[in-house]
């Protein structure tokens, strides 16, 4: 394992022992490749019961690589366990960036992000990433199983359970994958179109049962039978976990508890869709602009 990763990831001998084996640890080295922000820190802080209080704080981000570039500015948002924020605003604007370091894939130059009132940089890394349950525009597979992609944060989740419990809005056709829940996805689920890796990684997440879920267009691959399908499913996942969707949809958008207009690197408006609709800011305009009115 450690001969296919190469000399390129130094910072892997830093890893838990435990995560080099089987297949998280395959799952695990395929992010690593991608980003070694991933590099995980062995230590810090667990918490026996997550409730899901998230708070960023006076915020001031630029990705290391483009320091000219300030993404976020003094952004501050405060949600309370089980609530579902939707984020909303132009893209590039930094929504995704915002979920990146919620995950602690980079860290802010000022400002610091708390769970349940403990700092981000004092949680530890693979907890922290384990308990936030992820769906985004290109996830995550590794070369393994269908199976065992989806029960990655649940290892020891049974076929069953997979197939059963979490996954029934995600068929896995026969017709499509001859060998079913088994069916090897390739390097990174390159055997895949990217509506089935969607499918995969929100299986995952449910599977998974987070306290904390993050969405971010997590339905933008599928087609609109398919996504009115997850749709349904990721809306009952939603139940009772802190979430933060982002999404171009209204009709996932206007559901949430608050939605957060993100501009210029802050949260210029926040509210029900209803009061911002009642504002009438840019919110209402781009509501408006969606529902053709
Ligand atoms: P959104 O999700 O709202 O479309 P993003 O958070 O993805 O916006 O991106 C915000 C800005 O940060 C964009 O200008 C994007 O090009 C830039 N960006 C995103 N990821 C990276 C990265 N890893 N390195 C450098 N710049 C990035
Ligand atoms: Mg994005």
């Amino acid at each position: 394992l450690t001969h296919t990763v190469g000399g390129s990831l130094s910072g892997l001998t830093t890893l838990h022992k435990s995560l080099l084996s089987g297949a998280c640890a395959a799952a695990r080295i395929a992010e690593l490749e991608d980003n070694p922000r991933l590099v995980e820190q062995p230590g810090g802080t667990i918490l026996s019961e997550l409730k899901g209080a998230i708070k960023f704080t006076n915020i001031n981000f630029c990705y290391p690589t483009r320091p000219e570039t300030q993404i976020l500015r003094n952004f501050n948002l405060e949600l309370q366990p089980g609530e579902v924020f939707a984020l909303v605003g132009e893209s590039g604007g930094g929504k995704s960036t915002i979920g990146q370091l919620l995950q602690r894939l980079y860290d802010p130059q000022t400002g610091d992000i708390t769970i349940d009132e403990v700092g981000l940089v004092d949680l530890d890394q693979q907890w922290l990433r384990r308990h936030i349950g992820v769906v985004s525009q290109e996830p995550t597979l590794f070369s393994g199983s269908i199976l065992n992609n989806i029960r990655y944060a649940r290892p020891q989740a049974s076929q069953e359970a997979v197939e059963t419990r979490r996954s029934k809005p995600m068929p896995i056709p026969s017709s499509k994958f001859p060998d079913g829940y088994h069916t090897l996805v390739g390097e990174r689920g390159a055997q895949l179109s990217g509506g089935q890796r969607q499918r995969i990684a929100i299986a995952r997440a449910l599977l998974a049962e987070p306290k904390v879920l993050l969405l971010d267009e997590a339905t933008s691959a599928l087609d609109a039978e398919s996504e009115l399908l997850v749709q349904e499913a990721l809306e009952r996942a939603m139940q009772g976990r802190t979430t933060i969707v982002i999404a171009h949809r209204l009709s996932t958008v206007c559901k949430a508890d608050r939605i957060g207009l993100l501009q210029d690197g802050e949260l210029k408006e926040i509210g029900t869709h209803r009061a911002l609709m009642a504002k009438g800011g840019d919110y209402a305009k781009l509501a408006k602009a969606q529902l053709g009115e």
